[in-house]
């Protein structure tokens, strides 16, 4: 039998990738603990938020300098490394980021990922909380540090391709 190039399982993972702009990056950036400061002061107000590219102190900013057309976020907030142009939300009505500074590709990679993801537990057969305990396990994660929101480029490609598995154990009936 002759192997079909562009076919199986591999060349859709290769095709998410390329997606993702991975193959057009000799590196990518790896999670790292100091992304953003988190040494969060006790009095319950964010540390300093710094930029993972570059490390600078990021700056808070409203959803209207970032998406000028999105009237929808307007009022939310953004840390916001200008000369990197990455930025990361905040967790509603506070200053708490969301995640990691984000530039356009780790933003759209993040996209992606919760696109994948999320299916699974809106409308789908898992709760929330089931499908955080499973996506955790899948990225060999404690729930702690399972929010994608903290992912590196590489590691939202792990969530679609764990995604694109459970979906043929579906298919296949084995879950
Ligand atoms: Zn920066």
């Amino acid at each position: 039998m002759r192997l079909l190039p562009g076919r199986g399982p591999a060349a859709a993972r290769l095709a998410r990738r390329r997606q993702l702009g991975l193959t057009l990056v000799a590196t990518v950036h790896p999670l790292r603990s100091d992304h953003f400061g988190q040494s969060a002061p006790s009095d319950g107000t964010v540390g300093p938020v710094r930029c993972q590219y570059c490390h600078a102190s990021a700056q808070l900013v409203s959803g209207e300098t970032l998406y000028p057309d999105q009237p929808a976020k307007h009022q939310a907030q953004f840390w916001h490394c200008a000369s990197c142009r990455a930025w990361v939300g905040c967790h509603d009505g506070t200053d708490r980021p969301l995640g990691t500074l984000a530039d356009s590709r780790l933003r759209n990679a993040r996209i992606a990922a919760h696109a994948a993801f999320d299916p699974l537990w809106r409308g789908g057969g898992l709760n929330r909380t089931q499908a955080y305990l499973w996506l955790a396990k899948e990225m060999q994660l404690s729930e702690a540090e399972c929010h994608i929101g903290h992912f590196s480029i590489e590691q939202c490609a792990a969530v679609l391709d764990a995604v694109e598995r459970r979906r043929q154990q579906e298919l296949l009936g084995l879950i």
